[in-house]
């Protein structure tokens, strides 16, 4: 099995006050079997960077621009965000495809070009409520996993994040059946997709993982970590989570 995942999403939350919180995150991890990443805002990268030296928690991004540089006023770069000290980068979180626009072609685009900076992708992939009501879970996840994997992905560390859109910052979960059957129907088409290789990339769940449902979602067939957005700003939540591995 990969070596498990557990990934915190600050989103648009975090000041340089909050640089505490990722300090005390690496302070309690003690012995555990999984990489523990924090992505902050991308101005937080290089405080966080500094502050984690050392220590085994790793700092990502959230997302970033497809295109390598250039005229792309307010936008930041793959390159940029390693520069910072990302080790990692969210890329298609639900968020950016509804709020954003973004189309598993452009997120095929920021995946290649977080690989060419270095970066190891998270590439999220979810239904919405509406799909998963139409009995179309299967075929909307499938169907990003598929567009949003660029073939220069062969060879590659990456993960895949099942971010179920419904279960987003709701508190709402699906059951450990369906989140089951969705990591199981991602593995085939990494299979299908990579062969061998698509049986070691981590498929994290997420969508309100709290220390109180972890252990549970963690030791669900074909879950290989968790992409944790709320629960990951409080050290002592975040620890909570990954103790539960
Ligand atoms: P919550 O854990 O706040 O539900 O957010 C999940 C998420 O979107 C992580 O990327």
């Amino acid at each position: 099995a990969p070596q498990p995942l557990i990934a915190g999403n600050w989103k648009m939350n975090g000041l340089s006050a909050s640089v505490a919180e990722a300090k005390a995150v690496a302070a309690g991890l003690g012995q555990t079997p999984a990489r523990v990443a924090i992505c902050p805002p991308s101005i937080l990268i290089h405080r966080l960077a500094d502050a984690l030296k050392g220590t085994p928690v790793l700092v990502g991004g959230q997302d970033h621009h497809w295109d390598d540089a250039g005229a792309f006023t307010g936008d930041i770069s793959a390159e940029m965000l390693a520069d910072a000290g990302a080790k990692l980068a969210i890329l298609g979180h639900s968020e950016r495809r509804a709020g954003y626009r973004e189309t598993d072609e452009v997120v095929a685009q920021k995946v290649s070009a977080a690989l060419r900076a270095g970066l190891e992708p998270i590439v999220c992939v979810g239904e919405t409520l509406e799909q998963r009501q139409a009995g179309d879970t299967l075929a909307v996840v499938t169907g990003q996993t598929r567009g949003s994997l660029p073939a220069d992905l062969r060879g590659k560390a990456f993960a895949v994040a099942y971010e179920p859109v419904w279960a987003i910052g709701t508190g709402l979960t699906p059951t450990l059946e369906q989140i089951e059957e969705v990591h199981k129907a991602i593995r085939a088409t990494l299979v299908e997709q990579f062969a061998e290789e698509g049986r070691k990339v981590p498929i994290l769940y997420g969508g309100s993982v709290k220390p109180g449902n972890a252990a549970e979602i963690l030791h669900a067939a074909e879950v290989g970590g968790a992409l944790v957005g709320g629960a990951s700003l409080k050290a002592e939540d975040f620890l909570g989570i990954i103790r539960a591995l």
